[in-house]
């Protein structure tokens, strides 16, 4: 029986779903049921009626579905897959801002754990990003994890004092502005796409930026043959589905998110046979990090 086969034998036999991340190996995007960002996935997890989610992805994802599907078994194929980013914010600091502006509203990037979601006032997507943090009535934002995306934020709500956190995602900070020129001179015609966790000198050079799903969104809708890709380069594998007689390039560097690539087939089958590693939230910090992602389905 090859890998697959005995997956979806699996799969069939524990009442599964998988989801996966645009940014998974091609082979898992291909294995899974539905691929998404992470909160379209999360939604997936929580209206579909399977009673275990293979969530292909890093552990913060997981966590995602598990706050929104309480009754639900969330399995990650590998669990020592996980964001750095998701972890990079300090609950001291929120709690010093907190007592040093009034009216401080923490705002916290869905790319997240749990216990750091349980310290915010609301959370965002890179899509809605912009819109949440304009509609909220504080002067004051304390964004965390990723400042790439908090300075994006702030181009977009002069109006608001904004105080960012050192946190960045890796894959998306090594893209260097140089890298973009180069590509860009040598595919003039192409139209460069990115992500606003890039830092803000390559962001100016884009001719659209947003999350993985805008992204593809654009490429498809966009009368351009050729574009130049700011993001982790598992994206290309739906970008090339969509739009196979378009050419995609990518924007600089290795573009390559490590954990991501944690996951094969056979981590997968694994999990299901043997039920393993299921995501595990203690009930207190479950109900409040739901608080901050039922505020941004209000906003949002
Ligand atoms: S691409 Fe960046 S933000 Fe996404 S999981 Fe990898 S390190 Fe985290």
């Amino acid at each position: 029986m090859s890998t697959l086969e005995k997956l979806n034998k699996w799969k069939k036999e524990r009442d599964a779903i998988i989801l996966a991340h645009y940014y998974v190996d091609e082979a898992v995007q291909k294995a899974a049921d539905y691929v998404g960002d992470s909160f379209y996935l999360s939604k997936i997890a929580a209206k579909e009626k399977a009673s275990t989610i293979l969530y292909c992805g890093v552990s913060f994802m997981g966590e995602s579905a598990k706050i929104l599907s309480p009754d639900k078994t969330v399995l990650l194929p590998d669990k020592t897959a996980d964001c750095p980013m998701a972890h990079m914010a300090d609950i001291g600091k929120i709690e010093k801002l907190r007592k040093e502006y009034e009216d401080l509203a923490v705002v916290c990037y869905i790319n997240s754990t749990a216990l750091l979601k349980t310290y915010a006032d609301v959370c965002v997507t890179s899509s809605n990003a912009c819109k949440i943090v304009s509609s909220l009535p504080n002067q004051h934002i304390y964004f965390i994890p990723d400042e790439n995306l908090g300075r994006y934020v702030a181009s977009k709500a002069p109006e608001k004092h904004m105080i960012f956190n050192d946190g960045y995602c890796h894959v998306h900070n090594e893209i260097q502005a140089q890298d973009v020129v180069r590509a860009k001179e040598a595919h003039p015609a192409a139209e460069v796409l990115v992500h606003p966790e890039c830092t803000m000198d390559v962001v100016e050079l884009a001719d659209y930026v947003g999350s993985t799903s805008g992204i593809i969104e654009y490429a498809t809708a966009s009368r351009a043959e050729e574009f130049i890709i700011g993001t982790e380069l598992g994206v290309l594998y739906e970008l090339r589905q969509k739009n196979p007689k378009k050419c995609f390039y990518a924007a600089g560097g290795r573009q390559c998110c490590p954990d991501m690539k944690l996951i094969t087939l056979e981590k997968m089958a694994y999990a299901l046979e043997h039920m393993a590693n299921p995501v595990e939230l203690d009930e207190e910090i479950r109900q409040k990090a739901k608080k901050p992602l039922e505020k941004m389905l209000e906003l949002g």
